[in-house]
């Protein structure tokens, strides 16, 4: 099933995992400009989202995009030299694709609001933007939702190894997962697809946590005193990105927590949509903290979510054990 879907996401996905890669090598992070948010957006953020979006149109015209970037930033006349850049790669990589009024019309067809009915793609060009700006991990995240439910995620990790992070050469590696048909891992340059499977690890002292780099997206406090309360001998793993879903979907990390670090926020839905079938189809499990599925149906957020638990699977009803103990205590 899905076919036509997968195949055409992963064309685009690997197509902007190119564009990002060569603005990484020429060290264009140079070009960055901060958001309302303060959080930074650079030229492969605007660029891989106008090649995907543009893939996505010329084959799904009529299915919305949810993505997390829009053409603002770009139409201001202070950013003139940021908008110079994206239009030079965008159209390197889709050379049909080189006025500016169509690169901020396909950047913009990303500003769909998400729902419960119908199907829609959701998009984050550059997860883990910091990362990216800092020379480590960064995905580029594709998912389709129907009614719903996560159909199908590719998620390119341009700057991850192929087989376990111990290698030296980051080549880059692609994850793709349909629903019901399992998770399967290539390189950016080599089509040959492998079964992917999470960790068989059921003792969670040997288990490998990931968490947020940033201190600000999942509270770093709270996760050793979770591990601290389980006997986890290992130190967790801080890496940006969806890229620690792809560790836990390929049984090299364990567990990935995201616990928030303010009551209020709202999880973004591209930021979770890919990274959860790709675990789940590989074996694992993901719930927010309280146990309960994300829910896909309520627009731009999980609104109805706190933060996330992913794990293995084995080791699920025990960590959610754990941070009921150690969280909720200290509330
Ligand atoms: P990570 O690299 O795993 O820390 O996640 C990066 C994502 O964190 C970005 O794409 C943002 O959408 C998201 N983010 C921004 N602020 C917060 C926050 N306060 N809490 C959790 N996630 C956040
Ligand atoms: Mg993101």
């Amino acid at each position: 099933m899905y076919e036509i879907e997968r195949r055409v996401a992963v064309e685009a996905v690997l197509k902007a995992c190119s564009l990002c890669a060569a603005v990484q090598s020429a060290h264009l992070s140079a070009g960055v400009i901060n958001k309302e948010d303060r959080s930074p957006v650079t030229v492969a953020d605007f660029g891989a989202q106008a090649l995907i979006s543009e893939v996505l149109a010329a084959n799904f015209p009529h299915v919305p995009l949810v993505g997390e970037e829009d053409s603002a930033l770009l139409r201001d006349t202070d950013n003139e030299r940021l908008k110079d850049l994206v239009i030079g790669y965008v159209h390197r990589y889709s050379p049909g694709l080189g006025k500016e009024t169509e690169i901020f019309k396909a950047i913009d067809r990303g500003k769909g609001e998400g729902s419960g009915r119908g199907r829609f793609w959701t998009l984050d060009p550059i997860d883990g933007t910091k990362g990216f700006l800092r020379g480590d991990q960064y995905a580029v995240a594709l998912a389709l939702i129907e009614e719903g439910q996560v159909t199908l995620g590719v998620m390119g990790c341009p700057s991850l190894p192929f087989h376990s992070l111990q290698e030296k050469d980051p080549l880059g590696c692609l994850f793709v997962a349909v629903k019901g048909e399992g998770t399967y891992t290539r390189g950016l340059d080599n089509p040959a697809e492998m079964k992917t499977l999470v960790s068989s690890l059921s003792d969670p002292a040997e288990a490998l946590f990931c968490e947020s780099f940033e201190p600000s997206h999942s509270s770093h406090d709270q996760v050793a005193r979770i591990l601290e309360s389980l006997g986890v001998k290992r130190r967790p793993l801080r890496m940006d990105s969806q890229v620690k879903y792809g560790l836990l979907a390929r049984g090299e990390g364990t567990v990935y927590l995201r616990l928030p670090t303010r009551k209020s926020y709202e999880e973004k839905i591209w930021d979770h949509a890919a990274g959860m079938i790709i675990v789940e189809e590989a074996g694992g499990r993901v719930t927010d903290l309280h146990g309960r599925p994300l829910d896909f149906s309520r627009g731009r957020t999980l609104a109805a979510n706190q933060g996330i638990v992913a794990t293995n699977g084995l080791l699920h009803k025990r960590v959610l054990e754990t941070i009921r103990q150690v969280v909720n205590k200290n509330q």
